[in-house]
């Protein structure tokens, strides 16, 4: 056997996204190391971790975005690398320079990179000159004169978005339909933009109307091989962020595949870019594609590019981190069938997307021929306010994308959770859609789409709650004496009208037995 990469990483994050990365470290034979919060000692994680790193207090801010004390336990423990996962400290440029003082191994592109990139206004000039094309705007200093932006915003055009350069999330970013709301949303954007990130530069962007949110997949090694890993669709959003992604893009031709796939490659040269990153792009509705931003991490929707190119993404990053070359080139890479990924929220669709927390009372993902589940929970797992709503990623394969949607739509129906509002449904009412099917969308399908977040129920949810219901019901009449009532809380959580509140009632009802 060879000797491993690396003696100890460890994995600057927590929810599926650290699970994940620990599986890959530990079959490379390497030990994985975890960060926990008091909120998360008993978490997926932590018991997938070999060692650990307590980081008391409960919010991000003092556990999981702590740097220096982060590093300072990496040394004692004798970490050689960190994997900074996505979110939390995975684009802080300080973050990966400490990291190369202290000697450990940030498993990412350069801290020089990450710092460019985190800035929309720097990373847009640069793919500029680079010859990739970006979205029609302008960006000059704060002080530039009213009157002159004005004339700039005439020429780009409205419908334009006001975007700020250290954006991300969505914040900061206005949408302006015509000239007199301009000098309200740059202001607006720009005091949104120093709250958010204490920088409140803002810059004006065409808006392309229904358009798709396409991104490419590259990978870049210390010898200079820079190569892409294909396209990744990831048009259906809800407020700016995405909820199912899929490849390949049922918009992409192979000739728009392959401008696309140079350009993200042209874009990653540019850069000097080493490691794993997506280049964004946004797809009009007349063919033309434009940069959007570069993320300098790995994305969260990943597997649905493991499961068609058949590479471990992680196990590249590590190996590029270790100063290996990356094993194929760009001839060697194809697309195999297609890979479909939905993410689990705990959030209720029907209520604005309201966060739902609580016990998870029943948890039992579907299982099956080509369905991958990337979780970070289990049954009883707390789902506190404190962290990302994301529970789990559900991803499938299929020879082709017919394929892949029908066994979505079978593991989503037969995915029971209960306890904690969550998105299943919707994303089943998502997936039967018959213009989801027909991969006519875009990324305002949602809002066009209303319906879609209407109070429903997957199957199997129903055979629960329909047994639960009988059950309560049986009991509650005994002891009620027969008499129905209202006013007694198990009786309560009978009559309530809506699954949904059932399920978020699904905890008081067991704490009653
Ligand atoms: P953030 O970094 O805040 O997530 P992005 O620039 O990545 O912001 O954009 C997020 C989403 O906003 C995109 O996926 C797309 O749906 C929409 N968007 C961004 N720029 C434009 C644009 N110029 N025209 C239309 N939609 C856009």
């Amino acid at each position: 056997m060879q000797k491993p990469l690396f003696k100890k990483i460890l994995v600057a994050n927590r929810g599926e996204i650290a699970v994940r990365v620990m599986k890959t470290i530990q079959e490379m034979g390497i030990l994985a190391v975890a960060l926990a919060s008091d909120a998360d000692l008993s978490a997926e994680h932590t018991r997938t971790a070999d060692e650990l790193i307590h980081l008391p207090g409960e919010k991000p801010a003092d556990t999981y975005l702590q740097a220096d004390l982060i590093l300072e336990q990496a040394k004692a423990l004798g970490v050689d690398a960190v994997h900074p996962g996505y979110g939390f400290l995975s684009e802080n440029a300080a973050f990966a320079q400490s990291c190369a003082q202290a000697g450990i191994v940030f498993i990412g592109p350069e801290p020089g990179v990450i710092r460019d990139m985190g800035d929309k206004i720097i990373a847009k000039n640069l793919m500029q000159q680079a010859g990739v094309p970006v979205v029609p705007g302008w960006s000059g200093d704060l002080q530039t004169e009213f009157s002159i932006i004005q004339k700039e915003a005439a020429a780009i055009g409205y419908p334009l978005l006001v975007k700020a350069a250290a954006g991300g999330g969505g914040k900061g970013m206005r949408l302006v339909k015509e000239a007199e709301g301009l000098e309200a949303a740059f202001a607006a954007a720009a005091r949104e933009a120093q709250s958010a990130f204490g920088d409140a530069r803002v810059f004006l962007e065409k808006y392309i109307t229904r358009p798709r949110h396409i991104e490419f997949q590259i990978f870049g090694d210390h010898e200079g091989n820079v190569v892409h890993l294909f396209e990744r669709e990831c048009s259906i959003q809800r407020r700016h962020q995405k909820i199912i992604e899929e490849t390949p893009s049922p918009a992409l031709n192979n000739d728009l595949r392959q401008r696309m796939g140079q350009a993200a490659v042209k874009a990653a040269k540019a850069m000097g870019y080493t490691n794993a990153g997506t280049v964004e792009f946004i797809l009009a509705e007349d063919g033309a594609f434009y940069f959007l931003e570069v993320n300098t991490r790995l994305q969260v929707e990943h597997p649905v590019t493991e499961m068609t190119v058949h590479q471990d993404l992680v196990r590249l990053q590590i190996m590029v981190a270790a100063g290996l070359p990356l094993p194929f080139t760009q001839a060697d890479l194809k697309q195999d069938g297609h890979a479909i990924e939905c993410r689990i929220y705990a959030e209720d669709p029907a209520r604005n997307f309201m966060p739902g927390i609580g016990k998870l009372a029943v948890y039992r993902p579907p299982q099956g021929p080509f369905i991958r589940l990337d979780g970070g929970v289990r049954e009883g797992s707390e789902v506190t306010v404190h962290y990302d709503p994301m529970l789990a990623k559900l991803i499938v394969w299929g020879k082709n994308r017919e394929a892949a949607l029908q066994k979505m739509s079978w593991a989503l129906s037969r995915f029971a959770l209960l306890g904690v509002a969550n998105n299943l449904a919707f994303l089943k009412a998502i997936i039967d859609h018959p213009q989801f099917q027909s991969g006519d969308i875009h990324t305002h399908f949602l809002e066009e789409n209303p319906i879609l977040t209407e109070e429903t129920e997957t199957p199997i949810e129903a055979l629960l709650l329909g047994a639960l219901s009988a059950s309560t019901l049986s009991a509650s009449t005994r002891n009620q004496s027969g008499t129905h009532s209202q006013t007694g809380s198990t009786a309560n959580v009978v009559i309530k009208p809506s699954p949904w509140s059932l399920k978020g009632g699904w905890r008081q009802l067991t704490c009653q037995k």
